[in-house]
């Protein structure tokens, strides 16, 4: 007997997908087998390329140099989605697996003091005090499951978040760089409700971070289970990137995009939305206009805010709250194998004066990315600025890059020891380049989306400025966006 088909409905609806980031590019592409015509997505970017912030510049001799994402983590239902993408879009055998084993998932440094600090990984360290820390950790950590719970329900940042369960130090030299790493932020402003749920959840559901780590078990999810998340497991990956870089994905994304009919027009910014008279959605762009069914917006908050129609004001105000930072990356590329130690990278504590955020050592973690001929190799990327990014260098468009490459070869000197020339360095500015969840940022994500739900706009928000500015949470959120999308228009079966 022939098994039973459930043949899932397509929407006849038509979609415009605002921005060609990862957001977009996969909120396009999980529509794509959704709709019953594919020329009924039409993706519009205003940049002359696709990726947004993925971005892989190769070198002539093949050396990858990242200027944005560099690394993915496989972890909890958002890694798995990512792995079931690229799984799907035929990449899995050009994924760089890095091990937890490997010295580039266990070793990661504070530079701090005019020192290398090696951040402890095991009991022992634990117990042996630390430099950075004028106590051993360990009876911290003992202590932190008796430390009450917050008794308000007032944001909290990072900073005042790990004072109160840990200590000032911790705050100091832990919170903070780790901020500094993740966000290019200041973790006294950012929320530590919005920059790490599961955090705020393991205090707020179990009454400490120890405990809930060890007690929540993330609910299963079958859809994004693939043989890749499995491979992942098995092998216990840390982290992973992929051979050509990030970039591979967002290209591999497009080419399937194009291939298969869907618009993707660059050089197209969205200049603004206007409502029809029938609930429908104008999307303006310089030359063109399109009216469409619905609208997934994919670009930073501060830009949406700017295209809205004149009496969204209220969500306007809202979107415009949300601030970015711009981050100076330096990629250096040197003969030989140059950093004295092994491991991810380093970051610098913000009461250290520096102007760099951190240095990540990428040829540890992927060498198979480093130059393929003329011997070893080494490369590092240095980033700096974020949120002391005006205050440091002054305004954005008026910095001189050479100033930028020189404070990241003096600073790869001094901290590593590093003194022959870079045989390669390309210099970035990227500015606004990542979204800063500061104080008050949940109620300003509830005010916009209860907006949009208040006024039943055909319109959804997705991308970095709102939950989680990760690779995983771009995609994973896009994913699930869609999905609820077209199960609203009832458009799949439940
Ligand atoms: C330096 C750096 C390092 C990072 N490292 C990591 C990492 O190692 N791991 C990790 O998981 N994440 C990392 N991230 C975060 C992650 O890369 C980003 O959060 C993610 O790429 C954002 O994707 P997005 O599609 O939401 O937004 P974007 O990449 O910002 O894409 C939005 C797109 O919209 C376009 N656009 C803007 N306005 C308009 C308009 N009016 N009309 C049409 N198009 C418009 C833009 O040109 C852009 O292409 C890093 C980010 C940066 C900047």
């Amino acid at each position: 007997m022939a098994a039973a088909v459930t043949k899932q409905k397509l929407s006849a609806a038509k979609f415009a997908v605002l921005g060609g980031g990862v957001s977009g590019l996969t909120a396009a592409y999980r529509l794509l087998n959704r709709v019953k015509d594919p020329s009924n997505i039409i993706v519009l970017e205003s940049s002359n390329r696709v990726g947004g912030w993925v971005q892989s510049c190769v070198t002539e001799q093949g050396a990858v140099f990242e200027l944005g994402p560099r690394s993915i983590r496989p972890v909890g239902k958002a890694g798995m989605a990512t792995l079931k993408m690229v799984q799907d879009i035929g990449l899995e055998k050009r994924i760089l697996a890095v091990p937890r084993s490997h010295p580039a998932a266990k070793s990661r440094f504070i530079y701090s003091r005019g020192k290398l600090h090696e951040l402890p990984t095991g009991i022992m360290s634990l117990i042996k005090r630390q430099p950075l820390f004028s106590k051993s950790l360990l009876p911290l950590i003992l202590r932190e499951p008796f430390v009450g719970r917050k008794q308000d329900d007032v944001d909290e940042s990072v900073y005042d978040f790990f004072k109160r369960r840990m200590s000032v130090e911790v705050a100091e030299y832990l919170s903070d760089p780790l901020c500094r790493g993740i966000f290019a932020g200041d973790t006294r402003l950012l929320s530590l409700k919005s920059c790490f749920p599961s955090v705020y959840q393991y205090e707020n559901q179990h009454g400490s971070i120890l405990k809930g780590a060890f007690l929540t078990k993330e609910a299963p999810d079958t859809s994004v289970l693939s043989p890749l998340a499995t491979l992942a497991e098995k092998e216990r990956w840390s982290t992973w990137s992929i051979e050509g870089g990030m970039q591979t994905v967002t290209d591999k994304l497009h080419d399937i995009l194009k291939q298969q009919g869907v618009s993707v027009k660059m050089n197209a910014p969205c200049t603004s939305l206007s409502m029809t008279s029938d609930g429908k959605l104008t999307v303006h762009s310089v030359n063109d206009q399109i009216t469409v069914d619905h609208v997934i917006s994919c670009i930073p908050a501060q830009c949406l805010a700017n295209i809205v129609p004149l009496d969204w004001k209220p969500l306007a105000d809202e979107l415009s709250n949300i601030h970015t930072t711009t981050v100076g990356v330096v990629n250096l590329e040197y003969e030989g194998s140059v950093v004295p130690v092994e491991g991810f990278g380093y970051l610098v504590p913000s009461s250290d004066e520096t102007q760099v955020l951190g240095v990540i050592f990428d040829s540890c973690a992927f060498p198979e990315n480093d130059r393929h001929h003329g011997g070893k190799t080494t490369r590092i990327t240095v980033m700096m600025g974020g949120h002391w990014f005006n205050s440091l260098f002054g305004d954005p468009d008026s910095v001189d890059p050479n100033h930028l490459q020189n404070v990241a070869i003096e600073t790869a000197e001094k901290t590593l020891g590093i003194r022959t020339k870079p045989t390669s360095c390309l210099t970035s500015i990227l500015r606004d380049c990542i979204t800063q969840y500061t104080l008050g940022h949940s109620d300003r994500i509830k005010n916009i989306f209860d907006f949009i739900e208040s006024r039943k706009l055909p319109l959804t928000l997705i991308g970095a400025s709102y939950n989680g500015v990760s690779v995983n949470d771009c995609i994973y959120n896009a994913q699930q966006a869609v999905d609820r999308i077209l199960e609203s228009r009832d458009e799949i079966p439940r």
